[in-house]
């Protein structure tokens, strides 16, 4: 893989944490518009791959390629700036803090919006960015008002705040109904619409196939498979991983 190969570019990925290798040399590219799912069972490396990816922390091995320039081992700050943005696995939104002013606080990262209240853009902005989440109605309320779809919706709102092109979803399935995995679904194709490279982490294929134009499955930390997901579905490597494992 090179550096033109697609919108984000890992080549050789590798991180090590003492004698475990969670990322074992992985390479694929992100196409610029696509929604891609990244699948693996729990423990594959997806989580550890988006941090070296943002900047949680540098890899061992490997480069990292977005928009052309190598990026490998940026900090986190640097990798938002270049309109990269990410979703946890486990929300941590300000508790003590209304909903329109976590999204304003992701706006305004000097912390204004804390000192001297939300007024004139922050508050258009941040409302709008609630609105464009389905928030729009639990502006003023809390976080732990919030059903678990809910913080879900408010972690993408603090995603977009930052005005990404590139958005990358971590585990956003997890603990929904189908119903709500079909509203989460609609609203991340939403934002592909409106031009975000979407990559969506999910631990199985439930949901994520209609969702997706391709997908990269990973175990142990190594890509067995890449492809449209009727591929993916059939692919024996893939069968044996969720089979066998
Ligand atoms: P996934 O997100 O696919 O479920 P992770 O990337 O979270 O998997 O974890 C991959 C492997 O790396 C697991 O064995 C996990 O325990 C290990 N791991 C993840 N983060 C760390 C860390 N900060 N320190 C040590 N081991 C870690
Ligand atoms: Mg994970």
């Amino acid at each position: 893989y090179g550096p033109d190969d697609g919108v984000l570019v890992l080549d050789g990925l590798t991180k090590r944490f003492g004698g475990l290798t969670a990322v074992d040399d992985l390479s694929f590219a992100v196409e610029d518009g696509e929604i891609l799912g990244f699948i693996g069972p729990n423990g594959a490396g997806k989580s550890t791959t988006f941090n070296c990816v943002t900047g949680t922390y540098p890899p061992t091995e490997g480069t990292v390629w977005y928009r052309g320039e190598d990026v490998t081992g940026e900090p986190a700050h640097e990798m938002v700036k270049r309109g990269m943005a990410r979703t946890f696995q486990s929300f941590r939104p300000l508790e003590d803090r209304s909903i329109v002013r976590n999204v304003a606080l992701a706006l305004v990262p000097d912390k204004i919006a804390s000192l001297s209240g939300l007024r004139g853009e922050t508050r258009r902005r941040a409302t709008e960015i609630c609105e464009r989440v389905g928030l729009g109605d639990r502006l003023t309320q809390l976080p732990d008002e919030l059903p678990h779809a809910g913080l879900l919706r408010l972690e993408l709102g603090r995603a977009l705040a930052t005005d990404p092109d590139l958005l990358l979803v971590d585990e956003p399935f997890a603990g929904l109904s189908n119903q709500e995995v079909a509203e989460i679904s609609d609203l991340l194709e939403s934002l592909r619409d409106d031009g975000i490279t979407l990559v969506v982490v999910d631990h199985n294929m439930r949901g994520l196939l209609s969702l997706i134009d391709r997908a990269v499955v990973i175990q142990f930390g190594s890509k067995i498979a890449e492809g449209r997901p009727e591929e993916i579905k059939r692919d024996p490597a893939v069968q044996e991983a969720y089979l066998g494992g």
